[in-house]
């Protein structure tokens, strides 16, 4: 094993040969190979707290990748309209409340909302209660004993600019860039990828190939004809058109997502424009009515034409298929909802970091490669799923969503909440038990109980204690920065007027 060839230079190509780079260098010869001409996606702005730990992996600077992304701070998503019109509320990262004895904060809560003696549960997260108030800081590490140790955050940015800033990193570490359209891929005898072939005859050979190339999976599908899992009947939005806007203010630091009848619209705060788009099912609009209703449906003046993308939800049957593995749109597509394909990209580079081969006929890992993968984007579509599911919305769309048969995972994890509020993070699942709670509670899916041994403690116990919660993160959003003025100290990017 001695040269990997990355072909693609959108997000997932150039957030692979940055990471790789760095921590392969001197080991293998890493190439990536893309076209100017082909281009990127251009889309994917939206990310969750875990980027931080790549950003750690590849040692980036975070106020240097803010300011030449033109980033934003992200503290949750703020779903509007989703269980019905007139509703909206935020999933905010990080811990909610804090445990009392042994048991989660959101039983003592639940006791407490029986009885009409609390406030809404949103006011125990301080990820919330900041994004509200268009508040952040980072979090303190010397202050573990307050709310303000304890705030989570991840990042809004521009994706050109994010996939240029990484291209810079990974050619530091010896990367080497080679532009050209591949129009031809060779097999070996058994059927390996041997090389591609760029337009002018170049033949790139390589021992091992990370698939980066998009949807069209130009080696994992194209060339290896691996298959495709769809799972469009749980996730039924097939189209999406993206278009920026003019920058408003103030610079919210949340992500929202705002439902609509034929699917949904993101609007994604960056400083120099807003990102906006709208995720649709065909069978319920076509394309150019769609296309009115995000235009329709803008904070500023359109900054460029839409761009109109279709996709099938789901993903390919095996990641990692023979000698190429399959990293970013490649890969699979899960709509947007909760800015979870970039952390795909992140974790599945990670988990073939962690299960590099040092032969190419390894099948043992290559097979835990793919069970680790199938585990985390099945979790991943289920958590999507339940926000479909959970609706109260008019229109035919949400009909449909609401009554359709949901994968047994996901029907397991409501039966339980329903029976009594109880949630468990599976394995390295992605979502907290949190994110589950928040999204079950905004969508309309309260528990018929709570855990019983919420009675070790009194009522008034219970309410001075949540009620103690509340007013600490109330003293401490207080205090804490806008928004804005925290980027225009932290991490200004230079103005594109
Ligand atoms: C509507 C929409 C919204 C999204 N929003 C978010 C979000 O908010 N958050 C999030 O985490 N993710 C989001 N995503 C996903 C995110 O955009 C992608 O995960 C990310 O951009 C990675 O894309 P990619 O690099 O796999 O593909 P691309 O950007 O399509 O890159 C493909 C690369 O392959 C190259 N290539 C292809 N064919 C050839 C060839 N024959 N020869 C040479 N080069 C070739 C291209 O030139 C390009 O460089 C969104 C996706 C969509 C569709």
């Amino acid at each position: 094993m001695r040269k990997i060839l990355i072909v693609g230079g959108g997000t997932a190509g150039w957030m692979s040969a940055a990471l790789f780079g760095k921590l392969f260098q001197g080991l293998y010869d890493i190439e990536l190979v893309e076209s100017e001409a082909i281009g990127t996606i251009g889309v994917g702005e939206a990310t969750i707290p875990a980027i931080k730990k790549y950003n750690e992996l590849v040692q980036l600077d975070e106020a240097e990748f803010m300011r030449r992304t033109q980033g934003t701070f992200k503290l949750g998503i703020q779903f509007v309209d989703w269980l019905k019109p007139g509703k909206d509320y935020i999933h905010g990262f990080g811990v909610i409340g804090q445990d009392w004895e042994w048991l989660r904060c959101h039983h003592y809560w639940l006791r407490a909302n029986q009885r009409g003696r609390v406030r809404d549960f949103a006011d125990y997260s301080i990820n919330t209660a900041a994004a509200l108030k268009n508040k952040f800081m980072h979090a303190r590490a010397d202050l573990a004993e307050s709310p303000i140790g304890h705030i989570a955050h991840a990042f809004h940015f521009d994706a050109s600019l994010y996939a240029k800033y990484l291209r810079g990193l990974a050619e530091q570490h010896g990367v080497k860039r080679t532009e050209g359209k591949i129009v031809d891929v060779a097999l070996t005898a058994t059927g390996d990828i041997a090389a591609v072939t760029v337009e002018g005859g170049q033949r790139i050979d390589a021992d091992f190939f990370i698939d980066c190339s998009g949807f069209r999976g130009l080696l994992i599908e194209q060339t290896l004809k691996t298959g495709y899992d769809d799972w469009s009947q749980w996730l039924p939005c097939d189209r999406a058109i993206a278009v920026p806007c003019a920058r408003t203010s103030p610079l919210l630091p949340y992500t929202r997502s705002t439902a609509r009848e034929p699917g949904w619209q993101w609007r994604i705060p960056l400083q120099h424009r807003t990102g906006n788009g709208l995720v649709y099912s065909s069978k319920h609009i076509d394309d150019d009515a769609a296309e009115a209703l995000l235009l329709a449906n803008l904070d500023g003046a359109p900054l460029a034409t839409p761009n109109r993308l279709r996709f099938t939800s789901g993903k390919r049957r095996k990641m990692w298929n023979r000698n190429c593995v399959a990293l970013g749109l490649a890969g699979g597509f899960l709509e947007p909802l909760e800015s979870t394909s970039i952390h795909l990209v992140q974790s599945a580079a990670i988990r073939l970091v962690r299960l590099f081969p040092d032969a190419l006929d390894d099948q043992a890992t290559i097979d835990e490669f793919n069970r680790q993968s199938d585990f985390e984007w099945e979790r991943v579509r289920d958590f999507v799923a339940l926000h479909y599911w959970a609706n109260q919305r008019p229109g035919a769309l949400w009909d449909y969503c609401r009554t359709m048969e949901l994968p047994a995972t996901l029907q397991r994890k409501i039966d339980l909440w329903r029976s009594n509020g109880r949630i468990f993070r599976e394995d390295e699942e992605l979502f907290s038990e949190e994110s589950w709670i928040q999204v079950f509670l905004g969508q309309g899916i309260t528990p018929r109980a709570y855990d019983p041994l919420v009675g070790i403690k009194s009522d008034p116990q219970i309410e001075q204690f949540l009620g103690n919660i509340a007013a600490t993160i109330d003293r401490c959003v207080e205090v804490m920065p806008d928004h804005e003025a925290y980027i225009k100290t932290f991490c200004p990017a230079e103005s594109t007027a």
